[in-house]
């Protein structure tokens, strides 16, 4: 087939390449480089089978495709809320003109939806039916509210157009090729860690978030993209730890000696937060596989030869 992927250049598109080229698929890559980077894709840049298109999605683009796994725009908090307005146009223009190609092509659209569609959570865990608590004029909302649209417009292009949909809420991922300024909490530890800095938690730390591994969310984004069901679905790792175990397991493993300093948190920032995976399971028969742990050892390693300066 061949395979749209919006956001290839960033961190989980380019996990998601990496597989989608080993499975035999003819695979075309948009990306603005706004967080992704070329380095991401670069052993594929001189394959026959992979194109690489700079375009940012804000703007309409022709291509002949099967499948779109539209994952372009910023994820993290600090890149999301650098412009705001950018961000909505992404996620509300962006989006539109991903499925308006979905249309005209009868290509399958995937899109990369967030758990932050539930705001900060007052049901626990969270599943599919939760309709949410966002907050419409946070500073979180260019991204939660864009992403909600995001999935009203491609449900709406389902019912409308009949155009193809497959719809994924994805809760925190991690893993290698996370950009280490990349302001997330996972990203944050290690590379403060390994420089010898102060960790810094966010409020008092006893928020909780839940952690995936990438290679382990990509598995599901693929079984997801060839099931019969549209979802939404929550893919994430119901594994819940407080951002303050978070901080201590990741000093344990690089510098026991490294500090844990508290910074004020940020306004609007969820309490708690675990994914619900019974439908993932019953649908896709998946399940996470690889535990915080070896996750996060497989993630350090990378930091450590990125920051090391011993990448080859
Ligand atoms: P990322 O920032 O590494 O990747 C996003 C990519 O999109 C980058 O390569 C960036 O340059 C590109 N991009 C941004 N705006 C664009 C535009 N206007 N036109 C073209 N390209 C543009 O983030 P990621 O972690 O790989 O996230 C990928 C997708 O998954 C995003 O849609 C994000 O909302 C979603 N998601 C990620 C997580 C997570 O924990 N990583 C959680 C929930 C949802
Ligand atoms: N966080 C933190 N220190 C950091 C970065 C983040 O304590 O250096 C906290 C943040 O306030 C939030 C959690 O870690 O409670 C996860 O933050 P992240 O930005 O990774 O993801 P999100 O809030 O979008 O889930």
């Amino acid at each position: 087939m061949r395979i749209l992927v919006t956001g290839g250049a960033g961190f989980l598109g380019s996990h998601l390449i990496d597989r989608l080229m080993a499975q035999g698929h003819e695979v075309v890559c948009l990306d603005n480089f706004y967080t992704g980077t070329k380095r991401n894709i670069l052993k594929w840049l001189d394959n026959p089978y992979f194109e690489l298109i700079r375009h940012d999605i804000t703007e309409p683009i022709r291509l002949e495709v099967d499948q779109i796994y539209h994952l372009a725009c910023p994820a993290s908090p600090v890149h999301y809320q650098y412009n705001p307005v950018k961000t909505i146009k992404t996620n509300v223009i962006g989006t539109m003109n991903m499925l308006g190609l979905a249309k005209r092509v009868k290509a399958r659209f995937f899109l990369a939806s967030t758990s932050e569609v539930y705001g900060d959570p007052d049901v626990h865990p969270q599943t599919e039916d939760y309709r949410g608590n966002v907050n419409c004029i946070g500073i979180r909302s260019c991204y939660d509210e864009g992403k909600r649209v995001a999935e009203t417009l491609s449900f709406d292009y389902h019912r409308q157009n009949g155009v193809d949909i497959r719809v994924v809420r994805i809760f925190n991922t991690y893993g290698p090729r996370m950009l280490e300024n990349d302001g997330r909490v996972v990203s944050n530890f290690i590379a403060q860690a390994l420089r010898n800095e102060p960790l810094t938690v966010y409020g008092d730390g006893s928020q909780t978030r839940s952690f995936c591994y990438v290679s382990d969310l990509v598995e599901g984004f693929i079984r997801l993209m060839n099931c019969d069901e549209i979802g939404p679905m929550n893919l994430g790792n119901p594994g819940e730890y407080t951002i303050l175990e978070l901080a201590q397991k990741i000093q344990n493993m690089i510098n026991p000696g490294a500090e844990i300093i508290f910074k004020p948190l940020p306004q609007d920032d969820p309490k708690q937060r675990q994914p619900d995976i019974t439908l993932a399971k019953k649908w896709l028969g998946w399940e996470p596989t690889v535990p915080l742990d070896q996750g996060l050892e497989l993630t350090i390693k990378d930091f450590r030869d990125r920051i090391e300066g011993n990448q080859k």
